[in-house]
């Protein structure tokens, strides 16, 4: 079974479309997986996942069945959904799940996205067949793929998920918005980085926020992001083949990330075999 990991949107916080970021894009997380099956996996909803909805109707217009996770609802990860063209097209189904944010519900949160005074078209006047469905942290089948959910480190409920196809198929780690560092858990358990590294043992490609650098970070303990560093050591501890560094600051310009994906390479290097990518909107990755 091949699987396809497409990167549609890779930015952090909010879109930084121009020269200075064209080469890895400035649209904000969304990653597209196929296994072969009917359908697709989306991971997050940012703007990107308005390209891959232009790109899905006009190329592979028998794909009907689409699911969504979304990691939380900070804007940046959905707010793609109200230019997502399959929503307003017959025929479609579309299934979003993510965790409950805190004192809402998500569906109540993604109908306020597109409540009259901010947007002219209500959820409830999508054409396609929409489900909302709160995931709690553990196991659950998604269409043809095994997902597992875990509480990141993040302001507001943020979940990861490791995504696998089927029972035996390549497996895929979605980290993104997660502190691995700093001194304030959002409430997590101190043994949280322990159980997520076993989550993420051995995982094919671990994609992961890498929007910080060090100095950087020493300013923004509590944000709720990682450095290059802190993800080539999580990548290490799980055992993870292919790291890509995901989530880029919308201030770091495309020499700026050559630089920080430098850096992480360098590292990984003196500790062994991973091989660490910066994520580029537009690229495939396939397992
Ligand atoms: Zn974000
Ligand atoms: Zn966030």
């Amino acid at each position: 079974m091949t699987v396809q990991v497409t990167f549609w949107g890779v930015r952090g916080s909010i879109a930084a479309p121009g020269k200075k970021t064209a080469r890895y894009g400035g649209n904000t997380p969304c990653v597209v997986l196929t296994n072969g099956s009917d359908g697709v996996l989306v991971l997050d909803a940012g703007t990107g996942i308005r390209l891959f909805g232009e790109w899905l109707t006009a190329h592979q217009p028998a794909t009907r069945r689409i699911d969504v996770l979304l990691s939380h609802v900070h804007w940046d990860h959905i707010q793609g959904l109200p230019f997502f063209k399959p929503l307003y097209q017959e025929g479609y189904r579309i299934g979003i799940r993510g965790p409950a944010p805190e004192g809402r519900s998500l569906e109540e949160v993604l109908r306020q996205q597109m409540d009259p005074v901010v947007f002219p078209v209500p959820l409830a006047r999508a054409g396609a067949e929409v489900t909302v469905d709160e995931l709690e942290p553990g196991r659950v089948t998604v269409s043809s793929w095994i997902v597992d959910t875990i509480r990141l480190q993040h302001p507001g409920v943020t979940f990861g998920y490791r995504v696998q196809a089927g029972s035996d198929g390549p497996s895929i780690g979605y980290l993104t918005d997660n502190e691995l560092g700093g001194g304030d858990r959002h409430g997590l358990a101190a043994g949280w980085y322990h159980d997520l590294a076993r989550k993420m043992a051995g995982v094919d490609v671990l994609i992961h926020d890498a929007m910080y650098t060090d100095a950087m970070q020493r300013d923004r303990n509590g944000w709720g992001h990682s450095t290059p560093r802190e993800a080539v050591d999580l990548a290490l501890a799980c055992g993870a083949k292919h790291l890509v560094l995901f989530h880029h600051d919308p201030a770091h310009d495309d020499p700026a990330l050559d630089r920080i994906v430098d850096q992480a390479r360098r590292l990984a290097a003196k500790q062994g075999s991973l091989s660490v990518d910066g994520a580029r909107e537009g690229q495939t990755i396939s397992l």
